[in-house]
C-alpha cells in the first residue's frame, strides 16, 4: 500500500485519508467539475495527476488518468488508473502543445535534461529555451 510519506508535507497536509473507503480526499481548492488542484511547478495542476507522478512516476504525455472510485478529488494513486487505450500513439500526436510546455517543466523541475525532453515529448529543442528552474 502506498503511503503519504513520499510527498512533500505542502501536499501531503492538503490530503485526508477516509478510514472508511481508503479514498486520499484533497482538501484543498477543488474545481468545479469536482478536481482537486494544486499550485506545483508554477502552475495550477491536477492534485490527482501530481500525487500519482510523485509517488509512481511521469504520466506520459496524453495520457489521461481515470478515477476507479467514487470521489472526483480523491489523489490516492491506487484509486486512479492510466487510460491506455490502443489510440494512444494518435491521441499522444494530438496533445495540445501548451499541454506539452506543462509536461516539459514538469520533466526539467525533476530533474531531466533538456534533450532528454526533447526526446521524450518529441517537440522541438527551441521551445525548452522558455524552460525555467523552479523550486518544487
Ligand atoms: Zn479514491
Amino acid at each position: 500500500m502506498l503511503s503519504l510519506d513520499g510527498l512533500p508535507y505542502r501536499i501531503r497536509s492538503k490530503i485526508v485519508v477516509s478510514q472508511e473507503t481508503g479514498c486520499w480526499l484533497w482538501q484543498a481548492w477543488v474545481s468545479e467539475k469536482g478536481y482537486g488542484y494544486v499550485y506545483f511547478c508554477g502552475r495550477n495542476l491536477p492534485a490527482h495527476r501530481v500525487v500519482y507522478e510523485l509517488l509512481i512516476g511521469t504520466i506520459p504525455p496524453g495520457l489521461t488518468i481515470d478515477h476507479q472510485c467514487d470521489s472526483k478529488h480523491c489523489v490516492n494513486p491506487e484509486n486512479v488508473q492510466l487510460c491506455t487505450a490502443s489510440q494512444n500513439r494518435k491521441r499522444a500526436a494530438s496533445v495540445p502543445f501548451v499541454e506539452k510546455l506543462v509536461a516539459a517543466q514538469h520533466l526539467y523541475d525533476m530533474g531531466h535534461t533538456k534533450t532528454d525532453i526533447t526526446y521524450e515529448l518529441g517537440i522541438s529543442g527551441r521551445f525548452l529555451k522558455s524552460l525555467t528552474k523552479k523550486e518544487i
